[in-house]
């Protein structure tokens, strides 16, 4: 097998290497109107006819790094991400305007109580990228940077009133468009709850400006351990050298990384794909973690791929991938329903305590449980029982209605 390698995004030349290397550049000079994407890009007329409508659109922007990774093929798989096209104003199959029902769940404002043990805590609205396929549109993209005093001091309130919240999970928007000491102020506060065990940090920074991941960041979060970021590689011409360096940075100061991809028609619907982008993720020790079912946010119909097609995909790639390698398969159940996991069936009979199942290569066996009278509760479950009762009865005030 040939060595991985992870190619340099250079800059064009019109732009200084120092100005390239810089993130507050980048975000600065992001792209933002048909000028801007004009000026890197040969506009289709599909394209321009979306540019035109203009605010009946989610909000448009990449950072020039971004753009610069994009070949000018209408297909392109990143142009598919990146680039507006007429089809997000079409009818779609399902259209929703928040498709995990997140409003609902919302407790106070910025925070998102749906499981009994986490919260989504959005603390900016900003994105270095608006992806077409974003599932929080309803959120995303309106420039409120920061959070409000009061937003901050009641989503701190919230988590600290309930014990049983023991992983906070900031998201947005993305975290990483704040500045250090932004983010410092509200991971020094979640450490002061002594119930807050995890802090998960979801960013899209490493795939669209590496640049921001530098040592100050890394040893911020290192301090605040234990954080675990979520990265949003989605394909595998994302991963190149500056990313790369990104992650190592993250993994060589003992901060996990998973990464959570969404399949994309046009973009990463083949196996081939996949195992490209997660055998070179986990080459560089980012977990492929999840393989989202795309949801059916406002105007993502030509982007999403059928159940049929995610668990064809998903059933090729189990037998040639590894358990490390091989991401989750989930769709998120419209309307808050929460996660369901989409596993290729295996199973082909079932009688009494026998299974039988068809391995991925066709192998047949049987699986026989036993008697169901030999199952005995271990002797300390007693130990742990105050512990999950606790998180248990920590659910969201809205589940259950
Ligand atoms: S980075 Fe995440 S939150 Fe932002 S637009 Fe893309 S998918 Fe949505």
């Amino acid at each position: 097998m040939a060595r991985l390698i992870f190619r340099k995004n250079s800059p064009p030349s019109s732009i200084s290497p120092e100005n390239w290397a810089s993130w507050h550049w980048q975000l600065q000079n992001s792209l933002r109107s048909q000028i801007d994407f004009g000026r890197h890009f040969e506009l289709s007329e599909n394209e321009k006819s979306a540019f035109a409508q203009g605010g009946e659109l989610f909000n448009i922007r990449t950072t020039p790094y971004y753009a610069n990774l994009c070949g000018q093929a209408l297909e392109d798989p990143i142009r598919r991400i990146l680039m507006p096209r007429r089809e997000e104003l079409s009818p779609g199959a399902q259209q929703m305007h928040d498709p995990l029902g997140e409003k609902v769940n919302s407790p106070v404002p910025r925070i998102i109580h749906r499981y009994s043990d986490r919260v989504l805590f959005l603390v900016t609205d900003v994105c270095s990228v608006y992806c077409r396929y974003c599932t929080r549109k309803y959120f995303t993209g309106q420039d409120q940077a920061f959070l409000t005093e009061t937003e901050f001091k009641t989503a701190i309130e919230y988590i600290k009133s309930r014990p049983g919240i023991r992983e906070v999970i900031l998201s947005g928007g993305d975290p990483l468009t704040l500045n250090n000491n932004r983010l410092e102020q509200i991971l020094f506060a979640l450490r002061q709850i002594e119930h807050v065990e995890i802090i998960r940090l979801g960013t899209r920074m490493p795939v669209v400006c590496p640049q921001r991941i530098d040592g100050s960041l890394v040893r911020l979060l290192q301090k605040m351990k234990p954080v675990y970021v979520m990265t949003h590689f989605n394909h595998p011409r994302e991963i190149t050298e500056e990313a790369a360096t990104a992650l190592e940075l993250f993994v060589d100061h003992g901060i996990p990384v998973l990464n959570q991809m969404v399949l994309l028609n046009g973009v990463n619907n083949h196996p081939a794909i996949v195992q490209a982008l997660s055998r070179r993720l986990l080459f560089l020790r980012a977990k492929p973690y999840y393989m989202f079912q795309c949801d059916p946010s406002l105007g993502t119909d030509h982007l999403r791929t059928s159940v049929e097609e995610s668990l064809k995909i998903q059933r090729e790639l189990w037998g040639h991938l590894s358990g490390l390698a091989l991401p989750q398969l989930s769709l998120d159940i419209p309307q808050g329903g929460g996660k369901t996991s989409l596993v290729p069936d295996f199973q082909i009979a079932h009688n009494g305590q026998t299974r039988t199942y068809r391995g991925w290569d066709g192998v047949e066996a049987d699986y026989v449980s036993p008697a169901p009278e030999l199952s005995i509760l271990p002797m300390d479950v007693e130990d742990y029982e105050e512990e999950w009762n606790q998180l248990r009865s920590a659910r969201s005030p809205n589940l259950g209605q």
